[in-house]
């Protein structure tokens, strides 16, 4: 049962140190028992209060960790049941499956090609997280061959898929020092799955067709020593994964309720049918699975489901940022205009494409603004004469170019006059409001 704040707060040391970040020990204890911070960042908390809130401090989702190779992919620990609450943590893992009744040279040529998939989301690049081997051939041997082909493809993580423990024990064997998911243990072979992922430090799917089931089946292989456990409740259909996803999350984060307090996994590619895939994988990103394995091999279909996936899990509290510096577009020469943005991603890639769109040279100074929007940024004192001339400054502009003229946004016109005393030589040039009329700006008046 989780502990309240108070609770809390009387098994810590009270002596307001201040070490773990906070003020006072009470405002610990409340970070503590809303799941937002470590039990761990407190080093005075005795062995026996330990030993007491660790229950109330562990995360309500175990944190499940997929790994092979460098590459890792974690899901769960997650503490809220909606993104604006606070953030959300671990994408859940995007998996495409493949069945070992396929010629190996055909899942050879899909996994190589999935390997390379790359879709490049203002400045990140995002990639499916790994590949999902499923036996339907009922050969052991065969799926060995099958798991070899994939990791012969691709060095990222590994779903495999058999409620046979000899077949799944025989797909082990090629992926000695891993750490994959075996899918999965039931009622009738939960004993032996365990063992195996006991056995090979994996991570063990649970299947069962309700909720009590499952809570029954996740108790009894925990009694076993594993906690690295995912769930499958079983509905397909959008209002069953819908409804069970979200009954799970709710148990999970408001009841503390640790039998089913694991990473969901949802199999979309059940639905059959490439368009349905698409949107159940779109609802399982939203609610809530944390592990995802589809069908599709459809550029088409990957790319949305990624942005989708990056979107909903990018901390709406940190803006992504690029790097502030000078970028050059179209090999500038320097008699070439400078362009100045501030280092929000999608300000600096909305001006940047467009001007690359455009074929028109340009340096382009991206000035430190924290990661906010033109607009924004300006409203809150980061995106100033001051901090232009700073970044045009500090960037060594001036070396570069042999015209010392800028360009800012049109939004914040209000600043030429401050930045011409900023940067004296300099002329002050204002640019249109929107980055798609730079071209036509660059074109018309420089
Ligand atoms: S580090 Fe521990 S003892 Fe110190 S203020 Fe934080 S909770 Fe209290």
């Amino acid at each position: 049962m989780a502990l309240s704040g108070i609770q809390i707060y009387k098994l810590l040391p009270q002596t307001n140190c201040k070490e773990c970040g906070f003020p006072t020990c009470l405002a610990f204890a409340m970070k503590l028992a809303a799941k937002q911070v470590e039990l761990s960042v407190c080093p005075y908390v005795t062995e026996a209060s330990k030993t007491q809130l660790a229950e109330s401090s562990a995360p309500p989702i175990h944190l499940v960790s997929l790994k092979s190779n460098g590459y890792e992919v974690k899901a769960g620990n997650e503490v809220v049941l909606f993104r604006h609450e606070k953030t959300y943590y671990n994408k859940p893992g995007l998996f495409v499956r493949v069945l070992d009744s396929e010629a190996p040279a055909a899942i050879q040529a899909k996994i190589a090609a999935l390997d390379a998939f790359k879709v490049n989301y203002v400045g990140i690049d995002l990639t499916v997280d790994g590949f999902a081997v499923a036996s339907v051939s009922g050969n052991a041997g065969v799926f060995a061959e099958a798991v070899k082909t994939v990791r012969q493809a691709s060095k990222r993580p590994l779903i495999l898929m058999s409620r046979d423990p000899q077949i799944m024990a025989a797909g082990l064997e090629a992926l000695k020092g891993e750490t994959p998911l075996l899918y999965g243990a039931d009622a009738d072979n939960w004993e032996a799955m365990a063992e195996l992922a006991k056995q090979h430090n994996a991570a063990l799917g649970v299947i069962a067709n309700s909720l009590e089931s499952l809570a029954d089946l996740t108790e009894k292989i925990k009694a076993k020593g594993l906690e690295d456990l995912v769930v499958d409740p079983g509905g397909r259909s959008f209002a069953q994964a819908l409804t069970l996803g979200t009954q799970i999350r709710r148990l999970s984060i408001k009841k503390n309720f640790r039998p089913l307090g694991f990473p969901v996994i949802s199999f979309p590619g059940d639905a059959g049918n490439p368009g349905l895939e698409a949107m159940l994988a779109a609802q399982s990103i939203a609610k809530y699975a944390g592990f995802i394995v589809v069908d599709t091999t459809s550029p088409a279909a990957l790319y949305p489901l990624l942005v989708l996936r990056q979107n909903v899990y990018t901390d709406p509290q940190k803006p992504i940022q690029v790097q502030p510096g000078v970028y050059e577009i179209n090999n500038p020469k320097p008699e070439d205009p400078v362009l100045v943005t501030t280092n929000f991603s999608i300000t600096y890639f909305s001006v940047a494409n467009e001007v690359e769109g455009s074929g028109l040279p340009a340096w382009l100074v991206v000035a430190d603004a924290e990661g906010m929007s033109v607009l924004t940024a300006w409203a809150a004192g980061k995106f100033d004469a001051e901090r232009i001339a700073k970044a045009i400054k500090g960037f060594n502009v001036a070396d570069k170019i042999s015209r010392k003229r800028i360009v800012i946004p049109g939004h914040v016109a209000v600043l030429s006059g401050e930045l011409e005393e900023e940067l004296p030589g300099w002329e002050i040039r204002v640019g249109p409001r929107e980055a798609v009329d730079l071209p036509a700006f660059m074109k018309q008046a420089l």
